[in-house]
């Protein structure tokens, strides 16, 4: 090679030099290109385990392939070229594989952090709206959903109905079996409430162990009827625990009930809590285990 390029028999070393050194540069360009194509494919595989299955994965595995094309070509292309960088005009084609893998290595990576970033956010946006014992929707929920729900029926003249739900007696089971036995007992009530409704229903922590739905677009002639099978639901469900000897034992809950509904009189969310409210307490006072329509009993 150097022979090829002596001038008068005299080797031209700052040729040779700059020669070298072009193709140094132009491999180096290459290799580097081919490392963060590398790097970028390693990327799109952690950021499509974060993402749900469906057709965004099979996308991101669209991409998974043009980038390990991408590096086929590459190195094809840094064998095919091993001897071929002579002068600085030789190292545009590297240069630009080389910025077009930086464009891509920059991307996933941006990708990945925006997809991490966007998961973070939808699980804070879950435990904020979640209570973290039952697993239902919390009081802060509730309110907002309860507000919307309310002036969706009130603009649309919808009928909207709420039910309190209160276990019977609760009190009783925290000191028979302590307050864990007590806390698995909410959490099966919740449970049963929620395998009971309809999926825009909403089920949601009241209070200690006071438990609302909400229930749109039902007149309070349903909303009743739901209530009562609820009311047996949770008396007919017991929860099983092993008991101090290892033995299984059941348990029983019953429930009370006030249900109220949006009319004429009960215009805005604050008065519907309020007769829900009342209607359970009625519901207390007859005996408990019952359902109480907030204007018309219609108890056990
Ligand atoms: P009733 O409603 O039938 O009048 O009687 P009750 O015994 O259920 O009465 P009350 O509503 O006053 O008592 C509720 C009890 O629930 C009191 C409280 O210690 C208990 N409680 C509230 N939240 C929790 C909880 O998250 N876990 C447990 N284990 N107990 C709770
Ligand atoms: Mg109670
Ligand atoms: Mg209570």
């Amino acid at each position: 090679m150097a022979l090829s390029i002596c001038s008068f028999g005299r080797i031209d070393y700052h040729y040779v030099i700059a020669m070298n050194t072009f193709s140094i540069l132009a491999h180096a360009l290459l290799l580097s290109a081919v490392v963060l194509l590398a790097t970028s494919l390693v990327l799109v595989r952690r950021l499509i385990t974060q993402l749900p299955t469906g057709s965004m994965r099979s996308r991101w595995h669209l991409l998974s392939l043009l980038v390990m094309a991408f590096i086929a070509s590459y190195l094809s292309y840094t064998v095919v070229t091993w001897q071929a960088h002579h002068n600085w005009h030789d190292l545009i084609v590297p240069a630009v594989f080389f910025f077009g893998a930086c464009f891509v290595w920059l991307t996933a990576g941006l990708a990945l952090r925006t997809t991490k970033d966007l998961r973070q956010l939808v699980k804070l946006e879950h435990e904020n709206i979640t209570d973290p014992l039952l697993g239902i929707y919390n009081r802060r929920y509730l309110n907002r959903k309860l507000e919307e729900e309310t002036t969706r029926a009130l603009r649309y003249k919808m009928p909207l109905s709420i039910l309190m739900v209160d276990v019977d007696h609760f009190k009783r089971i925290n000191d028979t079996y302590g307050h864990q036995v007590g806390d698995q007992a909410l959490i099966h009530l919740s449970k049963v409430l929620l395998d009971s409704v309809r999926n825009l229903d909403v089920v949601a922590r009241y209070g200690g162990e006071e438990v609302l739905v909400i229930v749109p677009d039902t007149a309070p002639q349903t909303a009743a009827e739901l209530a009562k099978r609820l009311n047996q639901y949770v008396e007919s469900r017991a929860l099983t625990i092993t008991n101090s000897n290892g033995l299984p034992q059941e348990i029983r809950m019953t429930i009370s009930i006030g249900v109220a509904s949006l009319d004429y009189r009960t215009d805005n969310m604050q008065k519907l809590l309020e007769r829900a409210d009342a209607a359970l307490y009625q519901a207390k006072q007859n005996g408990r285990n019952q359902v109480v329509v907030s204007g018309a009993h219609l108890g056990e």
